[in-house]
């Protein structure tokens, strides 16, 4: 069986929303076979294609000019949360954590909005972590309060209306699905 084959059976075994999850966090780590194995499975699922419009535009090389351009188009959108288009669109990671005894859950995800929604939830999420975050011996301690430092520096950068480091990762990393999002 080939490589392309492979990748495709085990796409097909994949619920909607791990396949749109794939899209969304790995993707700049996937291979050929599988960018190609990912569409032929969005089209045969019969997803929006306009997922592969997103996944083309993504897999084409872009220089850095490109990507700075495309970074200012996004910062110009709307929030998806609120919808306002007054300050330009950040991201941060939100890191929740729950701690059992001995080991800690994680739960990352980046938020991408206004200042003002991403930072309501890192509240959501700092409340979490400071009821269950630590709860666990004794890396929930560190990582409580490495979580809550992460999340003030980003709250810092937006109070001087700088943009985040976590905005240009995300956008790197999750390039076809901020197409898909907004344009
Ligand atoms: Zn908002």
């Amino acid at each position: 069986m080939s490589r392309y084959q492979e990748i495709k059976e085990y796409y097909q075994t994949l619920k909607d929303q791990v396949l749109l999850d794939l899209i969304e966090y790995e993707f700049m780590d996937l291979e050929p076979e599988a960018i190609s194995a990912l569409k032929s499975e969005i089209l045969d699922r019969v997803m929006d294609t306009k997922w592969i419009k997103a996944i083309d535009f993504a897999t084409q090389p872009m220089s850095e000019e490109a990507f700075a351009l495309f970074a200012r188009r996004v910062e110009r959108q709307n929030c998806p949360y609120c919808g306002q288009s007054e300050r330009p669109l950040s991201a941060s990671l939100i890191r929740k954590l729950t701690g059992q005894v001995i080991r800690v859950y994680r739960d990352y995800k980046y938020i991408l909005g206004c200042p003002d929604c991403i930072m309501a939830k890192m509240k959501e999420a700092e409340d979490h972590n400071k009821l269950k975050g630590w709860f666990a011996f004794p890396m929930g301690v560190f990582e409580t309060l490495f979580a809550f430092f992460y999340h003030r520096y980003n709250r810092r950068l937006f109070t001087h209306g700088h943009q985040t480091r976590d905005f240009y990762r995300y956008l790197r990393v999750a390039k076809a699905k901020v197409y898909y999002q907004f344009f």
